[in-house]
């Protein structure tokens, strides 16, 4: 069978990836490259963690995709995951992480509740005086984001897999099928099967499909510099990544430096619409200043300190924050990738999975991740149940 994988984000990479292990015929096809910059997947780090919710579903998908980064870091002797732990801290509404406990348990993960002064002797940096509950998932850590998506793509082409570096132009339909697609480069690829993982750009590609169920979010991330004197209590041999999780407020999340880039910070709220084929990417002033007189309040010795890096990424979201993983109901041997709603780089490999099983197996796809599901109408909110 011959799969054309278009799109080398994190989860067309590790479809690709797992349907050529599994001795398909496969070609990757992405305009810009694996992993590059105006990609959901392009920016330095991501979290891997499994608190979610009462949704099952992706605290499994974490714990299936743990072991397939390990491997693929052992394949190519290459390690791209720190573990640092993640420190949550909630205020009086801590059900997101009280409901999960017992998957987590189910699914061998760890959720520590700590009392506070406990948390702050552990975590020092952090100031803690204004939080009600801490919580430590000693399983968590960081994905070298970008380099992550290379890898696999590298290792995809060095284990005979095809990279074609243009862009997806014209899709050819008939009789219920996708036919062939056309690349801005002149050639025409034909295949028994499609895989679309076109992040934010699916929404464009599919409009009649998408438009009522998605939209893209501008995203700023901060690097903030560390302070001089104690520089080393704040990078990911030493710190946690955390969350301040308030489901009525602003929730903001961070790493610790990683490679020396500076305190990362970022903010979840879905800002304003971005058009990721025009759009700049300066991050804007007055979210600068938020973000700064926030974490000079989490972290006493970074008040005032100098914004030292900012992205500006965007998330691809379904209304509902729940991933998209459906044929197009035009054409069945199609698979769409999409809705990754800020939340998906973790889990690509179990994505590439599902791709990979449904393909080779014949295995159903999850209906938590259908199309279907909108047409009974669904809550709008984020991957955290706040309405978004
Ligand atoms: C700021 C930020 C922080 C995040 N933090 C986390 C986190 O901590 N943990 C986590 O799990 N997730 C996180 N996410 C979400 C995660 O990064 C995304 O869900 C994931 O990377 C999406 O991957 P993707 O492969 O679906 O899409 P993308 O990475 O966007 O890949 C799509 C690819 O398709 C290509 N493409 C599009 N159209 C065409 C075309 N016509 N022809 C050819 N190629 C095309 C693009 O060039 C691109 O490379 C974060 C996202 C952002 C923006």
């Amino acid at each position: 069978m011959k799969v054309a994988v278009i799109g080398a984000g994190c989860w067309g990479a590790w479809s690709a990836y797992l349907l050529q292990q599994a001795s398909l015929d496969v070609a990757l096809i992405d305009m810009f490259g694996a992993g590059n910059s105006r990609s959901g997947s392009g920016g330095e780090s991501r979290v891997i963690r499994s608190v979610y919710g009462t949704d099952e579903i992706y605290v499994k998908m974490v714990a299936e995709s743990y072991p397939l980064w390990e491997e693929l870091f052992e394949e190519t002797k290459t390690n791209l995951y720190t573990e640092t732990g993640l420190l949550w801290m909630a205020q009086d509404d801590t059900a997101y992480l009280d409901d999960c406990a017992p998957l987590m348990e189910k699914w061998g993960f760890d959720l520590e509740k700590i009392a506070i002064d406990e948390a702050q002797k552990r975590f020092p940096i952090f100031n803690l005086d204004d939080v009600k509950h801490c919580y430590f998932e000693p399983k968590a850590g960081l994905l070298e984001a970008r380099n992550c998506c290379q890898l696999l793509a590298r290792t995809f082409v060095k284990n005979g897999g095809q990279f074609i570096q243009s862009k997806l132009e014209k899709i050819e339909e008939k009789n219920g099928k996708c036919t062939s697609i056309t690349l801005s480069n002149g050639s025409k690829l034909e295949a028994d099967f499609f895989v679309f993982a076109l992040g934010p750009w699916n929404l464009f590609q599919f409009q009649d499909l998408l438009s009522e169920i998605e939209y893209i979010s501008r995203q700023e991330v901060y690097y903030f510099g560390l302070p001089e004197q104690d520089s080393n209590n704040y990078t990911a041999q030493n710190a946690p990544i955390w969350l301040d999780y308030n489901p009525d407020s602003d929730l903001y999340y961070g790493l610790p430096s990683h490679h020396n880039r500076g305190f990362k910070i970022a903010y979840d709220y879905r800002t304003i619409p971005f058009d990721p084929r025009k759009d700049d990417r300066n991050p804007t002033p007055k979210l600068v200043e938020n973000a700064r007189k926030y974490i000079g309040q989490r972290f006493l010795k970074l008040k005032n300190a100098p914004l030292v890096e900012a992205r500006v990424c965007q998330y691809e979201n379904s209304i509902d924050g729940h991933f998209i993983i459906d044929h197009h109901p035009r054409m069945e041997n199609t698979l769409i990738l999409g809705g990754s709603s800020g939340h998906g780089f973790k889990m690509g490999p179990a994505v590439g999975k599902f791709v990979q099983s449904f393909l080779v197996n014949q295995s159903s796809l999850p209906s938590f991740f259908s199309l279907q599901r909108f047409e009974k109408g669904v809550a709008n909110q984020s991957q955290f149940g706040q309405s978004a």
